[in-house]
């Protein structure tokens, strides 16, 4: 048996702000029998209240940093067959949303000294600790240099979701949370903190959530001023692919949406016609539908839709926007959808149930990321037969391919520069199409519902490297 536990500040149905809570909501599954795999997360108040239920405590303990007790909560419940454990700290993690405070970079470096602090509670070994993301990065660090006497055994893999976010703090607000006599090189940035550099040092495997990723993160363009430290790392960044959770997003009986379907071109119009009517828009089956589901932040390539938004206005389509995120785009596209009441539609808010009611109404899905670790919302798409206009980048690159009319082929329509006027004239390409070959618009569609993401293949690729790392543990053990 092999015991991984996963560490991340999102599962889904827990709490999700984006796509690593549906990562960290799917992978546990998908290993094998053979595999104990566990999940901790923060016990935020913002977690629906019909799982607050099944959630029970185990214990409570306190944590000594610097000269403060913080309390320290550890409850538990099993869902679908995961056990999930939470940390619960009222004054860091009851709140109404699960980011952007000012104290963000202290919420999670309790977190992750409370999770080192209260695996001995649980009852549960780990051969792997798998942590994610910038908030869970001072873990290996600390398992490195403070905690290895605790846990002499244990391997621990970072996952880097999104190099962008890296967790950076002045050394003195964040210093009593690491005990450190003085800054060392493997966490130092420019005079402050990097938590996701001491990661990317102290892990002992780095994987990332595509292999293009990969290979672009060790480019200034994208490495966002990690691209060196990638480089030292070298081999072992490995690019896994993500997945998605087929079982839950599942147009033949998802409960939020309007008609459930399979492949029928029949049904999945009725979804069209009945989310033009609760949206307010023309209720007409011959206009494509394009929509964008995603957080109003640059790297969604919310720039060169804005750049060409009327351009793209001009062709005979509808426009639905549903997202959050910088108040720039938000207050953009709220006034543009305004200005063409008939064509566009944008809706402010995180809402689940109304974006696969989007995903299922739709013809198009437009995605023009300037960069894409993974990305699920294409693959979400295309599992609900919406056809992806993406950008060749990241995760988009690995797993939409240009529809090519020779061989039949191709899932999607994509273009390589992050340039406003290539993506518009791709999007004219995908909507002259769909009015006028209907045969090869059907053709894709179908490609596109036939193109599956498996969790997986991606779980045994994980696993493989898991395994090479316990052999190593063993190893180190008997020598
Ligand atoms: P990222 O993790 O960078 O935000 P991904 O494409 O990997 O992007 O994952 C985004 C996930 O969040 C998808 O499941 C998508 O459907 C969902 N999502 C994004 N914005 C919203 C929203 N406003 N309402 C509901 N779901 C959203």
């Amino acid at each position: 048996m092999l015991n991984v536990l996963f560490v991340a500040s999102e599962a889904y149905p827990f709490a999700k702000s984006g796509g690593l809570g549906d990562v960290i909501g799917a992978l546990p599954k998908s290993f094998p029998k053979d595999v104990d795999a566990r999940v901790i997360i923060p016990l935020y108040s913002t977690i629906p209240e019909e799982l607050k239920r099944k959630i029970k405590p185990i214990c409570h303990f306190h944590i000594h940093m610097n000269a403060t007790l913080y309390y320290c909560g550890i409850s538990t419940c099993e869902y679908e067959g995961i056990t999930f454990y939470f940390i619960d700290n009222e004054s860091f993690f009851k709140r109404p949303s699960l980011y952007n405070y000012f104290d963000d970079g202290e919420r999670f470096l309790y977190f992750c000294r409370a999770v080192l602090d209260s695996i001995p509670s649980l009852d549960f070994e780990p051969d792997i600790i798998h942590c994610n993301d910038w908030q869970t990065a001072a873990i290996p660090y600390l398992l490195r240099h403070q905690y290895r006497p605790l846990f002499p055994n244990t391997k621990c893999v970072f996952t880097i979701h999104n190099i962008k976010y890296q967790g950076i703090y002045g050394f003195s607000d964040i210093n009593q949370y690491l005990h450190l006599g003085f800054l060392p090189s493997d966490l130092e940035y420019y005079g402050k903190i990097n938590l996701m550099k001491g990661a990317l040092y102290s892990a002992d495997l780095v994987t990332t959530v595509s292999p293009t990723y990969a290979q672009e993160i060790k480019d200034p363009y994208y490495g966002e001023g990690l691209d060196s430290v990638i480089g030292d790392v070298g081999d072992h960044v490995v690019g896994i692919l993500n997945g998605i959770d087929e079982s839950i997003y599942t147009p033949k009986d998802d409960p939020a949406l309007f008609v459930p379907y399979t492949t029928s071109k029949k049904k999945k119009a009725e979804n069209k016609k009945a989310l033009q009517d609760y949206l307010d828009l023309p209720i007409r089956e011959d206009v494509p539908m394009i929509s964008m589901i995603t957080r109003l932040v640059e790297q969604k390539g919310l720039d060169l839709v804005a750049n060409v938004i009327h351009e793209i206005l001009q062709l005979d389509l509808q426009l639905v926007v549903l997202g959050t995120g910088e108040a720039n785009y938000e207050n953009l596209l709220r006034s543009i959808a305004y200005n063409y009441p008939d064509k566009m539609v944008t809706i402010i808010d995180f809402d689940e149930s109304l974006s696969r009611k989007i995903y299922a109404a739709s013809d198009l899905f437009l995605m023009p990321s300037k960069f894409e670790p993974c990305g699920l919302s294409q693959m979400i798409a295309m599992r609900y037969g919406a056809v992806p206009i993406v950008r060749e980048t990241g995760g988009l690159k690995d797993t939409v391919s240009y529809f090519d009319s020779e061989t039949n082929e191709g899932n999607g329509f994509s273009f390589a520069t992050y340039n406003a006027h290539d993506m518009l004239f791709t999007i004219q390409k995908a909507v002259s199409l769909y009015h006028n070959d209907h045969t090869t618009f059907n053709r894709i569609v179908s490609n596109a519902f036939n193109s599956h993401f498996d969790w997986k293949r991606s779980a045994q690729m994980y696993l493989t490297h898991y395994k090479k790392l316990q052999e190593a543990a063993h190893h180190e053990l008997h020598t």
